[in-house]
């Protein structure tokens, strides 16, 4: 990484995010925090003052991704390591009865949402010669279960994307890398289980989950390998997740 590396974390509002945030700003970089609830990225910048940008995105909009990321103030650019982290999962239910508006969600999001973001950092990198892409995946990329058809659709594409991105950019410089959890105690399963704060905690039953630090431990190990080192793609689970 540069000395005083830029790095750009999407879905920085919380759990994996918000931890990446913290990671990245405790080894000295200065960080791009962006998602939707502006009012938690406030409270990011209220804590690390000038280290910390905050940026309303949402990974949806193109548009704005274009926008936002085009217009960054003096001094942010360039982006030396981008954490593609925005992500989510919505319902548990098999595909014939599932809301076909939480498909649209996890799809635009988990890979629309990445590609947007990719697609307005990268030539940057590639045309520098330099920086790291790290998508977060999810063991749900590598497997499907009961309940999880789309959103393990949504992983798989993910995996997909980060190797031929790698392809992609081979020769240029920039690094491309995966890290995929386990199973994480995050808000991700409130958000899965629209709210159902019951439903959400059950899933851990049997399994002490990761926490989200254990994860940007994880992303930041794989951003600090020396130049010509690619962490391509790393699997983290709790110890009791089958
Ligand atoms: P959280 O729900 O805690 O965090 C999700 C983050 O994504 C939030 O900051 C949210 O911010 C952001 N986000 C969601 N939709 C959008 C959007 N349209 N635009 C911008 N930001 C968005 O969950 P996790 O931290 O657990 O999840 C982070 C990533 O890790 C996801 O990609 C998830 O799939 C993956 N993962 C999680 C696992 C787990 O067990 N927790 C396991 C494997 C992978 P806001 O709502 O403010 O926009």
């Amino acid at each position: 990484m540069a000395t005083t590396p830029v790095v750009l974390v999407t879905g920085a509002s919380s759990g994996i995010g918000r931890a990446c945030v913290d990671a990245f700003l405790a080894q000295g970089a200065r960080v791009i925090a962006a998602a939707r609830r502006t009012d938690r990225l406030e409270d990011l910048r209220a804590e690390h003052g000038d280290a910390v940008l905050p940026v309303a995105l949402d990974v949806r909009d193109r548009a704005q991704v274009d926008e936002v990321l085009g217009s960054l103030p003096d001094g942010w650019p360039p982006i030396d390591v981008l954490v593609n982290n925005a992500g989510l999962a919505r319902g548990k239910t098999p595909l014939h009865e599932d809301d076909p508006d939480d498909w649209d969600q996890m799809l635009d999001t988990n890979v629309r949402g990445l590609l947007n973001v990719s697609g307005a950092v990268l030539p940057g990198m590639v045309e520098r010669g330099s920086g790291h892409v790290i998508n977060i995946g999810s063991n749900a990329g590598r497997e499907v279960y009961p309940g999880g058809t789309v959103y393990c659709a949504t992983k798989a594409a993910v995996e997909r994307i980060t190797r031929g991105m790698r392809m992609d950019v081979l020769g240029s410089g920039v690094k491309i890398s995966e890290v995929d959890p386990g199973m994480v105690e995050t808000e991700f399963s409130e958000v899965r289980f629209h709210g159902d704060k019951e439903a959400a905690a059950a899933v851990y039953d049997g399994v002490t989950p990761l926490v989200a630090a254990d994860i940007a431990n994880v992303v930041t190990w794989v951003a600090n390998q020396p130049p010509h080192v690619v962490i391509a793609d790393v699997l983290v689970y709790p110890l009791d997740q089958a």
